[in-house]
């Protein structure tokens, strides 16, 4: 790829578990890739292949604080993603959310970038509607543990189309419901993560509650899919949009299918379910059809075996 075609992406969050795989895939497609991190939950393991690439740098930095570079697009990933990461220090949480918002929004401002923000399923809470669409505004705790991340990508959100209001930016907003496989950090606490390394260890597998609650999860693959996607679309394009599976699991089941591939003894044990945990989640995708034209390929059968098979050997 030469001149015009090739851009200058930013990638904030670039070190973690989806900007890795989304830093790859960009660089497979010929662009020349700035990765920013501040290495809180992402590491340079996520991303030690790449450095040797000339179109990929990667630059230690917090978003929190302002940063001039150029770029022709930017994807806005920073934020720790899994509970006990994102509620151990809950302050710095939102202000990732809030003030890497609003550093990433004027940066965008001043070089005239295109801009994504992964947003989340969480701006829905514990939901009173099911399949969660686009317009339903969310049933939020907005003073319980979970509220930094929720309400701190509430916030960004807010800001995204004030800016597109006030400055006419070019922004794209996605909602990311639960993504998993190869690069999750192996003690986020994520159910996926948790449940394979607890299988492979022989360690009993830790269901919170009765394990009736629901989740839908969405490969890695398919979600990076649908980021190129959205930011391909014209400029009248502003989103929100889902970006999940459709496929809805119990937690139980789930545990069911990882014991099954991984052929483990564990046992299962239930552990007290955590305050305010959503207990249906279920992403309708229509938007994400009509409009990327995109829906996820890989069953969850198959995206666990891949999954399994990274973490084997790393546990
Ligand atoms: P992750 O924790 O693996 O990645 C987040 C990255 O952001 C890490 O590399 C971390 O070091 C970096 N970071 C955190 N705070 C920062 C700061 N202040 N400045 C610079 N970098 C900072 O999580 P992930 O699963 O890859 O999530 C990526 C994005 O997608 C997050 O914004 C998350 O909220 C969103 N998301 C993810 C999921 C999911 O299921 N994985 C679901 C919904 C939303
Ligand atoms: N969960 C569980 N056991 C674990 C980790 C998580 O039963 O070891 C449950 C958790 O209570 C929640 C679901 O799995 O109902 C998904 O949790 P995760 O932290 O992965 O994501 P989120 O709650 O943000 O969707």
């Amino acid at each position: 790829m030469r001149g015009a075609s090739r851009k200058r992406v930013l990638v904030t969050g670039g070190a973690g578990f989806l900007g890795s795989h989304l830093c790859r895939r960009l660089l497979e497609q010929g662009h020349d890739v700035l990765c920013v991190d501040n290495l809180y939950t992402g590491t340079r393991e996520n991303i030690i292949d790449l450095m040797s690439n000339p179109w990929f740098e990667f630059l230690r930095h917090d978003v929190t604080f302002p940063l001039y570079v150029e770029a022709d697009e930017i994807y806005n990933l920073a934020c720790p993603a899994s509970p006990i990461h994102y509620q151990f220090d809950p302050v710095q949480t939102t202000k990732t959310s809030v003030h890497g918002a609003i550093n990433m929004l004027g940066l965008a401002k001043r070089v005239k970038a295109k801009i994504l923000q992964a947003s989340t399923s969480e701006v829905y809470g514990d939901p009173e509607l099911h399949p969660q669409k686009e317009n339903y505004w969310g049933h939020v705790n907005t003073v319980g543990p979970r509220a930094c991340y929720d309400e701190g990508k509430r916030c960004a959100e807010t800001l995204f189309f004030d800016y597109w209001r006030q400055y006419r930016l070019k922004i794209k907003v996605v909602r990311i419901f639960n993504t998993y496989g190869p690069f999750m950090h192996p003690a986020d606490g994520r159910v996926v993560s948790n449940f394979i390394t607890q299988a492979l260890r022989g360690e009993p597998i830790t269901i919170y509650g009765d394990g009736s609650q629901t989740r839908s999860f969405c490969y890695v693959s398919d979600m990076v899919d649908a980021f190129l996607r959205t930011m391909e679309t014209g400029d009248e394009f502003t989103g929100p949009v889902n970006l999940g599976n459709p496929r809805e699991f119990t937690i139980r089941e789930l545990a069911d299918r990882v014991l099954e591939l991984t052929g483990s003894r564990s046992e299962i044990v239930e552990k007290p379910l955590p305050q305010d945990d959503p207990t249906q989640r279920c992403p309708d995708i229509n938007l994400a059809q009509s409009v990327l034209g995109w829906s996820p390929k890989v069953e969850l059968q198959q995206g666990l075996r891949e999954t399994i098979a990274w973490f084997d050997g790393r546990t």
